[in-house]
């Protein structure tokens, strides 16, 4: 095959079925291919380069091109390409990555269950749940709580966890025993109340639903800490330590799905360090490799894995590729450099703060409703009149005009809705958040333009 757009284009169009794409506009307008990476850019088969302000799809936090990543596949490659964990055996690098985990993770998870994705995580986070309350004889506790723009992956179980419509109505989803409450979403829907206040009526809304369904029906609660997929949704501070409280005064398991906060968005570890959760369980996947090969799981507290331990019967659950031998090599040289190079400590002293404070000054623009952050995540509210937090009518426009002029830019940048966010690699330096702050101007300034907005 010719290496050439024209030729790729035309045969991606006839023979690839794309994940989340409109293929029609796909194939009229033709898909961008990229077809190179180094650092905290990307090339496309036009050699055009753009700066990744979105890691790949949340994930490449350590960056592209690690050498020493791609040496310790090679190297598991040659010495065992595949052994499985199933019936009583295991192999050195699911073993090691295993204990590497328990070190860097909170302190009362010391197991992790592991799989090749976080919508798998998040299967198995309910296979585990189900599991528990069993062994505990409350076969009804079996309900579990999630929220409105929720995002857990794509299998059916985790996409009935999610809150996304199209794929709920598409999939005749949910399955039976989830339940959803409103997330805390303050800009949008806090209306005249303060964020504190806010946070304390959306996590109470949480105990108002295990009343209703009754506590010795609702087995879990699953959040991620900051919502990813859904706009980058920062609750207040007081809603965590809330959540926690009903969660305990119910007995409800927590479930916090760090498969984007995890491994050092945040500028810690976790969101459950960062916001001082105490999950029992805890699905984790893209930062865990940083994408470099497919591998996810679930942390599991000593809670939960004793009793499933203990409990004679083996737990009849698992993936031909849980724990596959390069991918927990890969992950096992990406946490090391992670702790190594000490690059989550760099963004939560340094390049966090440093980020953080250009991309608020993006509110003063006057398309920007909102900017918020945390660490190496963040989102931007485009609305019609920020005096009164005004949004667009036909909500979208403004988000894909504003994405588009970034990618003619230079610059991933991705939309929600109207919503504008971003999760770069964590070791973008300064210079280079720059120059992302430098595109967006522009890119915000052209929307603003083509939406007959002025200051
Ligand atoms: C991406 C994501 C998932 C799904 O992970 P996949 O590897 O795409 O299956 C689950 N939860 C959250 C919070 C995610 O962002």
């Amino acid at each position: 095959m010719e290496n050439n757009t024209a030729n790729w284009q035309s045969f991606d169009s006839q023979h690839h079925l794309h994940p989340f794409t409109d293929t029609n506009a796909l194939a009229s307008e033709g898909c961008r291919i990229i077809t190179r990476a180094d650092g905290v850019y990307v090339w496309d088969s036009e050699d055009k380069k753009l700066l990744d302000a979105m890691a790949g799809l949340w994930c490449v936090n350590i960056g592209y091109g690690r050498k020493e990543l791609a040496d310790a596949a090679y190297k598991q490659l040659l010495e065992l390409p595949y052994y499985n964990n199933f019936f009583k055996t295991s192999h050195p690098s699911a073993i090691e990555l295993s204990k590497l985990l328990q070190e860097v993770t909170p302190v009362h998870l010391n197991r992790v269950f592991f799989t090749n994705s976080g919508s798998e995580a998040n299967d198995t986070v309910i296979r585990l749940i189900n599991r528990y309350w069993d062994l505990q004889g409350q076969p009804e506790k079996m309900t579990i709580i999630s929220r409105s723009d929720a995002y857990h992956g794509s299998t059916i179980g985790a996409a009935s966890l999610g809150a996304m419509k199209d794929m709920h109505t598409q999939g005749h989803l949910p399955i039976p025993g989830i339940e959803h409450i409103a997330t805390p979403y303050w800009y949008r829907d806090g209306g005249d109340l303060s964020p504190e206040d806010f946070g304390l009526q959306a996590a109470r809304a949480l105990e108002e639903k295990i009343l209703a369904l009754g506590a010795d029906k609702v087995a879990a609660f699953i959040a991620e800490p900051i919502q990813g997929a859904g706009g980058v949704i920062i609750p207040p501070d007081t809603y965590w330590p809330e959540i926690q409280r009903i969660c305990k005064e119910h007995d409800v398991l927590i479930v916090a799905d760090e498969v984007i906060c995890g491994f050092g968005r945040l500028g810690s570890w976790f969101g459950s360090d960062h916001f001082q959760i105490e999950a029992d369980l805890m699905p984790i996947a893209k930062g865990l490799s940083s994408g470099y090969l497919p591998i996810g799981g679930v942390m599991v507290s000593d809670r939960v894995a004793e009793l499933i331990i203990t409990e004679g019967e083996e737990f009849a659950h698992g993936f031909t590729y849980s724990g596959h031998p390069a991918s927990c090599a890969v992950a096992l040289a990406n946490i090391n450099i992670l702790r190594d190079e000490k690059i989550i400590e760099n963004v939560k002293d340094n390049t966090g703060p440093y980020l953080q404070s250009k991309w608020r000054e993006l509110a003063e623009h006057p398309l920007v409703g909102e900017a918020r952050g945390v660490g190496f995540i963040g989102a931007l509210e485009l609305v019609k009149d920020k005096s009164n937090r005004e949004f667009f009518e036909s909500a979208g426009d403004a988000g894909q005009l504003c994405r588009d002029h970034c990618f003619d830019n230079g610059l991933i940048m991705r939309a929600v809705g109207d919503t504008m966010i971003i999760s770069p690699p964590l070791i973008m330096n300064k210079e280079q958040i720059d120059e992302l702050i430098s595109i967006a101007i522009k890119c915000l300034d052209l929307t603003a333009h083509d939406l007959g907005i002025v200051s």
